[in-house]
């Protein structure tokens, strides 16, 4: 456990639920992936936390931001980083936001269709763009390709557009799944990406760069391959692929970076058995569903929760929020033992909860305040 934050949560004057980020971590994570691929730039996906701390403190390492928003990227701007250090990476953008990020410097924005092409040319004339590819995204516990991406057959049609509309094609992108515990997983969408890069030369356009997404994994309940297992694959199937034409590479790493470094701390707002009989003892926090716990849905991320019982009995737990929605439910399937002792009033708290939690924390449902956020 981090020692600056048990030293935090050991305030329990402060109202619970809150989330803790220890902000150094947020800095060790990007400097050991720095080390580990230098020859990538990496893009820290804002949407994963937003925090003006994390991202003043990532300026001030000279990271640059994948952003998904025109709110995102004036946060950028805020936090001190330059607007060519800023990819408009959301495949899905409003024309005015592509303006008005187009007037404020933005120059690289990621596209997977031809409307969405259209768009961009109208609204940042000759500005770089990227084709998002749609890639496998077989072991991730967060997947993200049935949204996303297009066949490299109608990428390769788009980018030849691109040029006709005065843009420049830049280069394509991809994301395997958030939260991939597969190594592999790169390596076959680099592979597919240089089969397009060989096919666009032919065609007359040299793309000049690969976008290798987010989706390195952070430990919840169960081991994940170390970063450097990702990073030496990523680097020997650039070398594989692209020989000794390497594009450059960007990385855009979101849960990687910053959820680690969170934890929430919660409280036990009642425990009970409802007399069912060989039911699980329900534990419900003051935090759930709509508190920030979105990616508890369908039970995909898995948090590892702590107790002040370490010792002592276990049993079955079924774990809920707080609020009168049926689908505040956390975790009902998955194995959780819990303390038998659990009660009202205790405090639990839930580990590497610094990635999509304060940023999807839907506000004022049932009147419950949103999540109090401490950056230290
Ligand atoms: C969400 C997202 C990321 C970050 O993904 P992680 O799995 O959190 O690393 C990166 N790029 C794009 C385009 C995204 O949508």
């Amino acid at each position: 456990m981090n020692p600056k934050i048990t030293r935090f949560l050991e305030n329990q004057a402060l109202p619970t639920p809150y989330l803790v980020v220890d902000v150094d971590h947020v800095e060790y994570r990007y400097q050991q992936l720095k080390t580990q691929l230098p020859q990538a730039s990496i893009y820290y996906a804002v949407k994963a936390n937003p925090a003006m701390a994390i991202l003043e403190r990532l300026v001030s390492l000279g990271s640059s931001f994948d952003a998904a928003s025109w709110e995102e990227v004036e946060l950028c701007l805020q936090a001190g980083a330059p607007a060519g250090g800023i990819s408009f990476g959301n495949t899905i953008k409003k024309a005015s936001a592509i303006a008005q990020a187009y007037q404020a410097g933005v120059r690289l924005f990621a596209f997977d269709c031809l409307e969405e092409l259209e768009k961009i040319a109208d609204q940042a004339p000759n500005a770089q763009v990227y084709c998002r590819l749609m890639v496998e995204n077989k072991g991730a516990e967060w997947p993200l390709s049935r949204k996303f991406g297009t066949t490299l057959d109608n990428a390769k049609t788009l980018m030849l557009k691109a040029k006709d509309l005065g843009l420049d094609p830049y280069g394509l992108s991809f994301h395997v799944g958030s939260q991939q515990t597969s190594i592999h997983a790169y390596e076959a969408a680099i592979a597919k990406t240089a089969l397009l890069f060989t096919d666009l030369a032919h065609a007359g356009i040299d793309l000049r760069m690969v976008n290798l997404g987010g989706g390195f994994p952070i430990r919840y309940q169960e081991e994940v391959p170390e970063i450097d297992q990702f990073t030496s694959t990523i680097a020997q199937a650039m070398t594989q692929y692209f020989k000794n034409n390497i594009p450059h590479i960007i990385i855009e790493p979101g849960r990687f970076l910053v959820g680690e470094a969170g934890t929430i701390c919660s409280e036990v707002v009642l425990t009970s058995q409802r007399g069912i009989p060989d039911g699980p003892k329900w534990v419900y926090l003051d935090i759930g569903r709509f508190g920030g716990l979105a990616e508890t849905e369908g039970e995909a991320i898995k948090y590892q929760i702590e107790t002040p019982y370490p010792e002592g009995d276990m049993v079955s737990a079924a774990i809920a929020g707080p609020t009168c929605d049926g689908a505040d439910i956390m975790y009902e399937k998955t194995p959780y033992q819990l303390p038998i002792q659990l009660k009202s009033g205790d405090r639990v708290s839930l580990h590497s909860t610094g990635a999509y939690v304060s940023s999807y924390c839907a506000t004022k449902f049932n009147g419950f305040k949103p999540l109090a956020e401490y950056y230290i």
